[in-house]
């Protein structure tokens, strides 16, 4: 079993495709929508899958066939740890617990795992070490 999340764009050809329905389905993964952002137009999506490594990649060549632009969240968020000073600002603003104050160093910890791509951190950081690969 594997647990990963993607980016997901739709346009008004696909909009209206259950994507979720298709997953379980199809596909026999349990999806989990973290964030959406919809319009008359096209969309996008923050999708947690959850199931078999193998059903995993089959759904995203189906989305793929489908017109669905689909991106894996892996390190969506990048840390440059030379610019970090601990203080600690992106902590509490973390909708999903990412970052994680170490009690016995006070370093600031970063799970990029967690990330769900929402960007609050980046500005909270005063010293410009947080960036996003992807521009949602
Ligand atoms: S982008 Fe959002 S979810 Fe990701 S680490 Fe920053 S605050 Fe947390
Ligand atoms: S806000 Fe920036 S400098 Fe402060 S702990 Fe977080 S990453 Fe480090």
């Amino acid at each position: 079993m594997s647990d990963k999340k993607f980016r997901l764009k739709f346009n008004d050809s696909n909009l209206h495709d259950s994507v979720s329905y298709i997953l379980v389905s199809k596909f026999n993964i349990k999806p989990n929508v973290l964030q959406a952002r919809i319009d008359g137009s096209g969309g996008r999506m923050i999708l947690a899958m959850s199931g078999a490594e193998n059903d995993i990649t089959n759904a995203i060549m189906y989305l793929r066939s489908v017109d669905i632009e689909i991106e894996p969240l892996d390190n969506y968020v990048k840390r440059d740890d030379n610019k970090c000073i601990d203080c600690g600002s992106c902590i509490s603003l973390c909708p999903t617990f990412a970052f994680e104050m170490d009690k016995e160093t006070w370093d600031v910890k970063l799970d990029t795992s967690k990330c769900v791509a929402c960007g609050f951190c980046i500005s909270a950081c005063p010293t410009h070490a947080i960036m996003l690969k992807l521009n949602l």
